[in-house]
């Protein structure tokens, strides 16, 4: 009979947590930053500091012994790929350990949060549920938000003056050889468009390999499942005097109305028209040892980030049915662990610095924002040695080539870091701001580290990051 009750108790129990669940509050949150940010890694230890929580005394409800339980839920969105949780944790478990793939498209995962509400009143109604989306998206995909409103010719225009700058100008060559061979009134010809299109998004891979980020379309550098389809297939043109129908201009135009119409509208509309919260992951470190261009660049991407997050968004996305407005974002530069603690603050402060510019440029209100330093998984350890009598900070961890202990000197920070974003903004072309800090070393490969089976993974200040992000909805 005992087992009897039990089963039907065990039913009602699953009846009710069924039932409970169609209700419980979810919050959206979304995991942004342009490839090798971070996300990946981001979102595994995330979701694995959730479930083992032995790491994550900075987020409150868990420091006050109120989090009951967390466990993967299902998630509602049949037509979205899982994160794929299993597999990255399989990746850094294996012998040797292996970070996991990055993102290349989006993907969302469900971590249910059980926990019992910090106030007394709302403690009598028994313990809540806070079902949290974690949704995963190519930053370079965030910076189309722009387009959408664009026309054609403003787009080419401002495309093919970029390429003038002198940050720019050296890698458009191959890219500005065939457009002097293209006549853009001429009949349009499949293999000059792609042509075209090919020495275009060459000529941006070559500006993200010296560290550039403003870079538009965002498919055409990371292109998710439609790489090849004509919606990819197009470049900017000077407006020709007569771009009659069937030229290659006319083409190209209507190739970019349909890249607006079928490729970015979908996603604001299916993804980002529904997050509440943001974390925005930024490579900082990487930028700064890129020099000064590539931090005013980076810095100039946070702009064009807060910009698609402003209140008062176009008036399209707003009508979008069930469209929020996000709330907190969080700017993080996420591969603290590649310098020594005593660093962290300066790392800290110069993500602060370039949020308050990026704020200021974008002229951002609405949400409440953050920038901080942390590592989502810490893959070294320190060591301080003295070198003619002075200490110096070094960090420790198995190079990834290889697999060899080494301990390296990262560089160091100026102590107010906002006078690096000074220095960058005001760079002559061509011309290194005399005191810029040699960080080469900040972005050297450290492999993923081991941990204890059961325990979440080693990390610096993820725990703060979290208490950020959900810590209200956690009271
Ligand atoms: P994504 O393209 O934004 O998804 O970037 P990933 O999450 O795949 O990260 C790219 C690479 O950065 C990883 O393969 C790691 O080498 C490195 N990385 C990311 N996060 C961390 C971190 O917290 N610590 C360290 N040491 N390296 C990291």
């Amino acid at each position: 009979l005992g087992g009897l009750a039990d089963d039907l108790l065990d039913g009602l129990d699953r009846l009710r947590e069924g039932a409970a669940s169609a209700f419980d509050p979810t919050l959206r949150l979304g995991v942004t930053g342009l490839s090798g940010a971070g996300k990946t890694v981001f979102i595994t230890s995330l979701v694995a500091s959730l479930l083992d929580r032995n790491r994550m005394r900075l987020l409150g409800a868990e420091a006050e012994g109120r989090i009951e339980a967390a466990m993967l839920r299902p998630q509602p969105d049949p037509d979205v790929p899982r994160f794929a949780i299993e597999n990255h944790l399989s990746a850094l478990a294996a012998t040797p350990p292996r970070w996991p793939e990055s993102t290349r498209s989006v993907s969302q995962i469900r971590v249910a949060i059980r926990f019992r509400p910090g106030s007394w009143l709302s403690g009598l109604a028994g313990p809540a549920t806070l079902n949290l989306d974690i949704v995963d998206y190519p930053g370079e995909w965030l910076l189309d938000l722009p387009l959408i409103e664009q026309e054609y010719d403003d787009w080419a225009a401002g495309a093919l003056a970029a390429a003038q700058s002198p940050a720019r100008r050296a890698h458009a060559a191959g890219w500005h050889k065939a457009l002097a061979a293209a006549e853009p009134s001429a009949p349009h010809d499949e293999a000059v468009a792609e042509a075209l299109a090919g020495a275009y998004r060459d000529y941006l891979f070559a500006c993200r390999q010296a560290g550039l980020s403003a870079l538009a379309p965002g498919r055409f550098l990371m292109p998710g499942d439609l790489a090849g389809s004509p919606a990819l297939t197009f470049a900017p043109l000077p407006r020709p005097e007569r771009g009659a129908r069937g030229s290659l201009y006319a083409e190209m135009h209507d190739r970019f109305d349909a890249y607006r119409r079928v490729v970015a509208k979908p996603f604001f509309r299916n993804h980002f028209a529904r997050l509440d919260r943001q974390v925005v992951l930024i490579d900082a470190l990487g930028a700064v040892a890129g020099g000064p261009r590539a931090l005013a660049d980076l810095t100039a991407t946070m702009s064009e980030t807060l910009a698609a997050f402003r209140h008062g968004r176009p008036g399209w996305l707003d009508r979008v049915t069930g469209a929020r407005r996000i709330d907190r974002i969080l700017f993080v530069a996420s591969k603290a662990d590649h310098l020594h603690h005593a660093q962290h603050g300066r790392l800290a402060r110069l993500v602060e610095a370039m949020l308050a510019e990026a704020a200021r440029r974008a002229a951002f209100r609405g949400a409440k924002t953050r920038g901080m330093a942390i590592a989502a998984i810490r893959a070294t350890a320190e060591q301080d040695v003295t070198e003619k009598g002075k200490r110096v900070g070094l960090v420790r961890g198995t190079r990834a080539s290889d697999g060899h202990e080494v301990a390296i000197y990262p560089g160091a920070l100026p102590e107010d870091p906002a006078s690096l974003l000074a220095a960058a903004g005001g760079a002559m072309p061509g011309e290194a701001p005399a005191s810029w800090p040699d960080m080469s070393y900040a972005t050297f490969q450290f492999a993923p580290p081991r941990w204890p089976h059961g325990e979440g993974p080693p990390h610096l200040r993820l725990d703060q990051a979290v208490e950020f992000l959900i810590g209200d909805r956690l009271e």
